[in-house]
């Protein structure tokens, strides 16, 4: 609905695979030149770098010929490209290669099978048919198998395995597609597969043990299998039973399962999948894609229960190609780990901590050397979204600027954590870790700080965290250093976004999200900054009310919209139980919240958009008690209709009399509209359509009242596809210039880097 045709932009395009020497900056100044494109290509010793202006269906256009033209002598190992403001470039050049300066290694993500090895693993007269372990220099394991560099087979965890006479032949052979492929195997000298009971002994081998997990799928069980970058646990995904089994034993109540399906065809006759969609679910990285689902589906309504998007992937590594295959049904395919711990990567640890969960184990003899998690992207205006960045993407770095002197490492937030490190114009982002709740997460966390300073060999001179005294980030970071430096949380976020959008000096950062510490010890979350140029200013937020009950509040929407509508009402309120969230308080916790309340104890200010969602979502009779993080804003986005509705709640802008923040968002009048909406049942899409529109117009005044044109939108809430398309479409047609975030997510996985350019930002 937003995408303007002639819009002018850049595009930036880093290609890494085999591009070197194969005459690929000819061919892309070629492109260039016949569809008038105007920048500029260089080829490093990191890959191609491409820069291209134009509209964005030529750019659109560009991106595909580059991959379907590319000489025949190139892959494609890892395509990454985001959009950027124009520079008007005036001819298309190619440049010299800019070897000056450091020059950071490049650690390779894990790519996804390539055809050629496909064809190969299926082909009966080949001697590596049905193996598992199949891969060539253009794909397979990398990340996930690194145990330092340089990256050689010695160096990785496949050195137990000596190649046979047939597999050195092709690793030695410069004419071989795997010459020099580290993971190089075959069924008579690589890893191979067993099958494992709960208690860890072995029921069969090779692929007896793929065939007979595969008929244990089809009766229902629960079969953890041992992938790339650790366990998943895998169910039948049309088996409603099989799937709340499973929902039991991992304590997982209604967050929604990722899904891998046995081809692109099968997820078209599930789900609506665009272009840009099949395009993400068959490139190399292969990441979970989320997708519309469509009404009439096979899939168990257990698997996303009231979610109209499936996250969806295709198979990635051979073994699961070939369970795929003789499946030829969805399955489910979520972590194998219990509720928010890090993933498990070891088949005796997995039969440890899954023990009650999965019935039998799918493992190989390949260890892993890191966890690293299913990526999960989805398309916003006809953009990569990256929610969780992991598989496929870490630890590819996000080119900056100008190079830092100092080697920063940032130890991120508290959910969604990922760590951060730069390395002189590269911030390389760790893959996800998870929230910081767990010992398991904890330790998991150390070993990724630890990681990274030994794969990219830096000491860092600075540790960065966030100003919570007690997050577990932050005690970390003390223990470590005398001396660390503080980023706010939400001015992370938009640290974050400017970075990956090429942007500094003064602009407006708009950070919405659920919980972050405040620099007056409040709990921030509906943030208005404006960046100076070494800094920012907080000159507007959320009007805030109390969360009686503390982090109780997050878990019951009920109790933000108490401390709300207390807040708008006062004591009136209590008496008004025919109304949620009233009447879904029994009568002792309604006392003992109005006590809290009353004396202001465990009862903390809060300025979050995130909660405000909430609180909405329990007034409406949306929501009052959530089973795990977002679900109720979640649900009052899914909660929107069809064709958008352009009503909207009353929002005022109130001048406040401290200098910050110097204006105040005040929903007061939306709460008043409200209540007297849901008292005349007006149905929840209009309820929903009005409180998001209501949003989108706070914005639209506080930015003409700050008078900065370009906008930043970052935080968890702009993962709301609807909140952040309506936002990006009104901020235009406005004039001003709105930014969003693309290779880096808008969630609290984004925090780390964004730590990183606020410290570097700070010590110019
Ligand atoms: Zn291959
Ligand atoms: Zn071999
Ligand atoms: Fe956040």
């Amino acid at each position: 609905m937003l995408i303007t045709v002639g819009e002018h932009t850049r595009m930036r395009v880093v290609i890494r695979g085999a591009v070197q020497g194969v005459g690929f900056r000819p061919f892309v100044y070629r492109l260039a030149n016949e569809l008038q494109l105007r920048g500029w290509v260089s080829n490093t010793s990191q890959g191609v770098f491409i820069e291209v202006e134009g509209d964005r269906e030529t750019l659109n256009n560009f991106l595909c010929r580059v991959q379907s033209e590319k000489p025949p002598r190139s892959f494609i190992q890892s395509l990454e490209h985001s959009f950027l403001d124009p520079l008007h470039y005036t001819s298309f050049q190619i440049n010299e290669s800019d070897e000056a300066g450091e020059r950071t290694t490049i650690i390779l993500p894990d790519i996804a099978t390539c055809s050629e090895c496909l064809r190969e693993v299926f082909d009966r007269a080949n001697r590596r048919y049905l193996y598992p372990f199949t891969n060539c220099t253009n794909c397979g394991p990398r990340f996930s198998i690194i145990e330092s560099l340089p990256y050689d087979r010695c160096n990785t965890s496949m050195k137990k395995f000596e190649m046979c006479p047939e597999c050195r032949r092709e690793y030695d052979d410069p004419s071989d597609r795997r010459f020099h492929a580290q993971p190089n195997a075959c069924p008579v000298c690589g890893p191979y597969l067993e099958l494992w009971d709960e208690q860890g002994t072995i029921l069969a081998t090779g692929n007896t043990a793929l065939d007979r997990a595969a008929e244990a799928l089809r009766t229902g069980r629960c079969v953890g299998v041992k992938g790339i970058g650790g366990f998943h646990l895998m169910v039948d995904a049309e088996s409603d039973d099989a799937v709340r089994r499973l929902r039991k034993r991992k304590h997982r109540e209604e967050k929604p399962f990722a899904l891998l399906f046995p081809g692109i065809e099968s997820v078209k006759e599930a789900c609506r999948v665009s272009e840009m969609e099949e395009h993400l679910l068959l490139s190399p990285e292969s990441p979970i894609v989320l997708l519309t689902h469509r009404e009439q589906t096979t899939v168990a309504p257990s698997v996303a229960p009231g979610n109209p998007y499936l996250g969806v992937m295709l198979p990635y590594s051979p073994l699961h190609h070939i369970l795929m295959r003789e499946m030829n049904a969805p399955l489910v395919a979520t972590s194998g780990n219990l509720s928010d711990e890090p993933i498990c990567i070891d088949e005796h640890e997995a039969t440890r901590r899954l023990q009650g969960v999965a019935d039998l184990f799918l493992v190989h003899n390949r260890p892993i050397v890191r966890h690293v998690d299913d990526s999960i992207v989805r398309i916003a205006l006809e953009r990569e979204l990256v929610l969780r960045r992991a598989r496929g993407y870490a630890p590819l770095p996000i080119p900056i600027r100008e190079k830092g002197d100092r080697t920063v490492v940032a130890v991120g937030a508290h959910l969604k954590n990922t760590i951060a490190m730069n390395a002189g114009k590269n911030v390389f982002i760790s893959q996800h870790i998870g929230d910081l709740e767990t010992a398991e997460s904890y330790d998991a966390f150390n070993r990724v700080i630890a990681d990274f300073q030994s794969l990219f060999q830096k000491t860092p001179d600075d540790i960065v965290c966030d100003v919570h005294p007690e997050y577990l980030s932050t005690k970390y970071a003390r223990q470590q250093y005398s001396r660390i430096h503080t980023v706010q949380h939400h001015y992370a976020h938009v640290a974050a976004c400017m970075m990956e959008n090429e942007l500094d000096g003064k602009l407006l950062g708009v950070s919405w999200d659920g919980t972050g510490y405040g620099l007056d010890g409040t709990i921030w979350g509906g943030e208005f900054l404006q960046t100076t140029e070494t800094s920012f200013e907080r000159v507007a937020a959320f009007r805030t009310f109390r969360l009686p009950g503390g982090d109780l509040a997050i878990r019951e929407p009920r109790r933000a919209a108490l401390g709300l509508l207390v807040e708008a009402f006062g004591e009136s309120v209590y008496d008004q139980s025919d109304i949620s969230p009233m009447k879904d308080f029994e009568e002792r916790e309604l006392a003992v919240i109005r006590q809290m309340l009353e004396k202001k104890i465990h009862s903390p200010l809060t300025s979050s958009v995130g909660r405000l969602f909430d609180a909405v979502a329990s007034i409406a009779g949306v929501r009052q008690i959530v089973r795990h993080e977002g679900q109720a804003a979640m649900e009052l986005e899914f909660a929107l209709p069809e064709s958008p509705i352009d009503d909207c709640y009353d929002v005022s802008i109130i001048e406040s009399p401290v200098p910050q923040p110097r204006w105040i968002v005040d929903w007061s009048p939306m709460a008043v509209q409200l209540l007297n909406d849901v008292r005349r049942k007006i149905p929840l899409p209009i309820i929903t359509s009005k409180f998001h529109n209501m949003l989108v117009e706070s914005i639209i005044q506080v930015a003409e009242r700050i008078g900065e044109n370009r906008i930043v939108l970052t935080g968890g809430c702009f993962q709301n596809k609807y909140l952040l398309e309506k936002t990006i479409c009104r901020l235009r047609e406005e004039g001003f210039t709105p930014y969003w975030h693309q290779r880096i997510p808008p969630n609290d996985g984004g925090i780390s880097s964004g730590q990183i350019f606020a410290f570097l930002r700070s010590q110019r």
